[in-house]
């Protein structure tokens, strides 16, 4: 197996600008987004002990399921690719092909074999009469649920906030993560954090009770969820010029790229919250660098523009 399970610590780099200094807040950036170039943040946390636990089980195929633009298909392809084992994805929309985007075309290449499923079908998860039949054929098949949320992957994301209490040399009063499917926010959680999830998609209420659920070991953690629903501009890989402004400003002041899916609406979640002064003077944030710079809008201009927090 050449996938490297070991990733370096990761560096947490302390953010110094005017308005973090005039708010006396303390905020850092934990940059998971150096884990790998493909296989980016979390999804590397994520997916590492379910390959453990694929190749432990002698299964040379992993299958799994995302959309069009999922990270998490991306990466696995990615991994797989890397560990020498063979990958399948279920993508949600059977008008899709190969060719319909960016994400696809690289999973394609890295070999992962891609049947596209009618929405009807994706939502039927395992009963789904495409997978039904791919497992008929192949039952040493190792599944790894969308977003990598099972067992395996909180695993991976709960070794985080003590990584993090070590570099820092006390723990932080929040660790900051992006949600999509809440499972990132979740492994945090088992791993003993106080999390601010900022989830992505419209509607992020949802999350709680999946994130409850994916917490069933550990009941009392979610007590350490804030859930800040807010931040979505609009859905699921919406923005606005507002946004954009933002990351333009973020990047050019602090030398860190990030992205308008997910980082870029967590990290402009945190500077409205401080400006609202959520936080107690003195606080220490930490947010999670989760990666996904391969879903950075090419045509982000570099011209500096108008934030609201300078
Ligand atoms: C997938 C992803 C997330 C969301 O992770 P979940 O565990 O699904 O909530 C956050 N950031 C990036 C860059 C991602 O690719």
């Amino acid at each position: 197996m050449t996938f490297n399970l070991i990733a370096p610590v990761t560096p947490l780099t302390t953010l110094n600008d005017v308005f973090l200094q005039q708010a006396n807040i303390k905020l850092l950036v934990k940059r998971d987004d150096l884990i790998h170039h493909e296989i980016s943040g979390n999804k590397w946390r994520k997916l590492k002990h379910n390959v453990v636990k694929a190749n432990n089980l002698c299964s040379r195929t992993i299958l799994t399921f995302g959309g069009a633009y999922s990270n998490h298909l991306f990466a696995t392809a990615s991994a797989c690719h890397q560990a020498g084992i063979s990958s399948i994805g279920i993508v949600r929309g059977d008008e899709l092909n190969i060719f319909s985007s960016s994400t696809l075309r690289h999973c394609h290449a890295k070999g992962m074999l891609l049947y596209f499923v009618s929405r009807n079908e994706y939502k039927q998860k395992l009963l789904g009469k495409t997978i039904q039949s791919i497992l008929s054929t192949n039952r040493s098949i190792f599944i790894i649920p969308e977003g990598g949320a099972n067992e395996e992957g909180l695993q991976g994301m709960a070794e985080v906030p003590s990584e993090i209490t070590s570099q820092l040399g006390f723990q932080p009063d929040f660790i900051c993560v992006a949600a999509g499917t809440g499972s990132s926010a979740a492994g945090l959680l088992s791993g003993g954090a106080n999390v601010i999830a900022f989830p992505v998609l419209k509607g992020g209420e949802f999350l709680r009770q999946d994130i409850q659920h994916m917490l069933q070991p550990w009941p009392a953690t979610i007590q350490n969820l804030n859930l800040q629903t807010g931040y979505h501009f609009g859905g699921y890989g919406k923005y606005n010029q507002q946004l954009l402004d933002f990351i333009i400003w973020f990047e050019e002041t602090h030398n860190i790229a990030i992205e308008q899916v997910y980082t870029g609406k967590m990290l402009y979640g945190i500077y409205d919250l401080i400006k609202k002064k959520y936080f107690q003077e003195g606080s220490t944030l930490v947010a999670m660098h989760t990666g996904g710079l391969q879903g950075r809008l090419n045509t982000l201009p570099n011209a500096p523009l108008q934030t609201d927090f300078k």
